[in-house]
This record gives C-alpha cells, sequence and structure tokens, in this order.
C-alpha cells in the first residue's frame, strides 16, 4: 500500500466504516473482518461488517459474530449502513461482482474511499487503497500486516489475535497449504498476547455433528469418483444428498481436500448440485493450478491451489465438462510427485 499515509490519517478521527467479505463467509472472510472490526472499535470508529450471506454456525462463538449484518436477510439495514459509511473496507475477495447485490450498493458510493485487503489472484481495479498479496496465507495475515503498516501491533489484543488466527488455521489447513516463516512470527506473537490456538483448533476442527461426519463417509465411500490417468478425484452431492443428509451452510467446507490425502492426485472437485446452478470448489497441490480451470472454464476463480466457480449446465453435463477438460492437461496432472 503505497498511500498508507493518507489512509492513517482517515483514520485519526473516528468514523462510520463498514467491512465486507464474500458470499458463503469462511473462517478467512468472518476472522479478517471480525479482527479489523475490533481493531477499529478500539479507536471509537463505528464499524459494521456486511455479509452478502449467513456464516457457518461453527464460527458463531467468535467475538462480534451476532453483530454482523447478512445482507440477503437483513438487505436494508445493511445498505443503510453502507450507505451511511465514511470508509469501506473490503476483505478477502477481489473482486465486487463477487458480492453481488452488496457489491453494487458499494460501487454507487462514488467518493467513499474503498480499501481492499486480499490475497486472491488477479484484483479487479476498484479500491482507492489496496493491501493486495497472493503469497499471503490468508487476508488474516494481511490484516496483521496492514496494522503493522500502521505502526500499531501494539494494540492487537487477545480479542483481535483470535480472529486472526482463525482464518490463518483455517486458509492454511492448519499450517498445511500456505505457510512462510513470517506467518509463524505472527502466530508467536498471537499466542505471546493470550490467544489459545488449541483452544480454537477444538473449536474450529473437533466441534462437527455426527451429521456432518457421516456426510464425510458418504462423500468417501458412494460420492467419490477417481480419476487414475488423471491424477484427479471428484466428489459429487446431488440435491438428493442435499435432502438425504439435510446439508446446511458450512457442512461441505473442507470434503474436498479429503481426495489430496491420497498421495497421487493432484486435483480434487467437489461438484455441487444447487437451485438453478452448480458449484465447483477445486483444490491442487503442488504447482498444478485449479485457477486457470475455474476461471477458464467455469466462471471463477481464486488462488492457485484452491479456487471455484460454477455452471449454469445441469449436473451431469458439468461432469461431463470437467472429465473433457482433463486430458488437456494430462501431462502437468501427470508430472512426478516432487515428495
Ligand atoms: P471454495 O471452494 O472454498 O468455495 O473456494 C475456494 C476459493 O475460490 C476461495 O478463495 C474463493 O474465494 C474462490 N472462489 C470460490 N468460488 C468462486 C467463484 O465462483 N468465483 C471466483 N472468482 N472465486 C471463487
Ligand atoms: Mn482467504
Amino acid at each position: 500500500m503505497n498511500n498508507i499515509e493518507d489512509l492513517k490519517k482517515l483514520l485519526s478521527t473516528p468514523k462510520k466504516v463498514a467491512i465486507v467479505s464474500h458470499r458463503n463467509p469462511d473462517g478467512d472472510a468472518i476472522g479478517s473482518s471480525l479482527a479489523l472490526f475490533h481493531y477499529l472499535s478500539r479507536y471509537g470508529h463505528e464499524a459494521t461488517v456486511c455479509f452478502p450471506s449467513e456464516y457457518p454456525p461453527i464460527f458463531r462463538w467468535m467475538p462480534g459474530a451476532d453483530y454482523i449484518l447478512i445482507h440477503d436477510k437483513q438487505g436494508e439495514a445493511a445498505n443503510k449502513e453502507i450507505e451511511k459509511a465514511e470508509l469501506i473496507f473490503c476483505l478477502d475477495f477481489n473482486a465486487l461482482h463477487r458480492i453481488d447485490k452488496l457489491g453494487e450498493k458499494i460501487a454507487e458510493q462514488e467518493g467513499v474511499p474503498k480499501i481492499l485487503i486480499d490475497h486472491h489472484l488477479d484484483p479487479e481495479d476498484f479500491s482507492d487503497y489496496t493491501l493486495s498479496d497472493i503469497s499471503a496465507s490468508s487476508t488474516c495475515e494481511l490484516i496483521y500486516d496492514f496494522i503493522e503498516l500502521l505502526e500499531d501491533t501494539k494494540t492487537i489484543d487477545k480479542i483481535i489475535g483470535e480472529c486472526m488466527l482463525t482464518g490463518i488455521i483455517t486458509d492454511t489447513g492448519s499450517f498445511r497449504y500456505s505457510t512462510s516463516s513470517k506467518l509463524y512470527r505472527i502466530v508467536a506473537e498471537l499466542k505471546d498476547k493470550g490467544v489459545d490456538d488449541l483452544d480454537l483448533q477444538n473449536k474450529i476442527f473437533n466441534s462437527q455433528t455426527a451429521k456432518q461426519l457421516r456426510l464425510l463417509g458418504h462423500c468417501l465411500t458412494r460420492g467419490l469418483e477417481l480419476l487414475y490417468d488423471y491424477n484427479t478425484g471428484m466428489i459429487i452431492l446431488t440435491k438428493e444428498d442435499y435432502r438425504r443428509f439435510r446439508i446446511q451452510r458450512g457442512d461441505t467446507e473442507g470434503l474436498v481436500n479429503y481426495i489430496l490425502r491420497i498421495k497421487q492426485m493432484r486435483c480434487a472437485a467437489l461438484i455441487t448440485e444447487r437451485e438453478g446452478f452448480v458449484k465447483l470448489s477445486l483444490r491442487s497441490k503442488g504447482d498444478f493450478s485449479v485457477q486457470e480451470i475455474a476461471s477458464k472454464y467455469f466462471s471463477g476463480g481464486g488462488h492457485r491451489n484452491a479456487s471455484g466457480g460454477m455452471s449454469k449446465l445441469s449436473l451431469s453435463d458439468t461432469i461431463k465438462k470437467f472429465k473433457d477438460i482433463l486430458p488437456g492437461y494430462e501431462e502437468e496432472l501427470n508430472k512426478p510427485l516432487d515428495f
């Protein structure tokens, strides 16, 4: 961020601030939004967090989660906050169209400074202040960097740290996907500030319902298809599965990653049949880019190793389309493993 001094000036007096993040908010979206919310509140800013859609119940314990406005359910209240805002922070997404109606509302607020803090590839040019770093493990790591740019890490306390570490843990899959010595230093500092990492690990990973575990069982047995020629695995969930397993928000989180536990699997897809469209959640190991597949074929994007997209085709045609894409990547998918 090259104009941080201007932003510092803006933040030197209390402001009305809107903090927004992406649809189907994950731990990083919620963690970064609430970390920033608590940080700004310490200085008397009147901050509100708005998401396009509801967050998974597993994050209900997070300090401040109760105050989050959900645009799908509280559209009018959320719009009012956006209209009132003197500063708008956009966290953990890279383009306003990714947040639907909430993004349209933000685009209308001409002249209101917008700050983008994000780690996705190809950020759209809509913000006045930008902290975009695709090498960051998570937006939560970037919230730390942002506070460091403000020369104010002393203000990070246990609550702010808990929010940050939640996003770091979820986006790195407990320090398995994207780490750096810098990240470990940040985490050490958060621990020094009183953040209980083991408590967070329990809240995030050891708080599932029996229903969710049974769904996992289904996905790894009947729902799983392995395409050994392309070292690719697919988990398919039909509308009928959604009914049968009473699948709700957050229940499918993390399922796709299980495929990559199989040593030779390079690419994994969770393909889910929704109302009127099919959603794809893609993951990869090593240098194989699912971001390319998501953006080129499924109107999506994300990161090299974790991306998403959608299709308006039927479920079976979407599966066929996905399978037909793989031969084009045969060589890459069959490169010798480097571990
Ligand atoms: P997930 O598979 O967990 O839904 O998403 C993985 C990553 O891909 C996230 O970083 C998310 O922001 C991104 N992503 C998921 N769906 C879409 C999509 O439809 N469009 C774009 N541009 N990115 C997506
Ligand atoms: Mn993220």
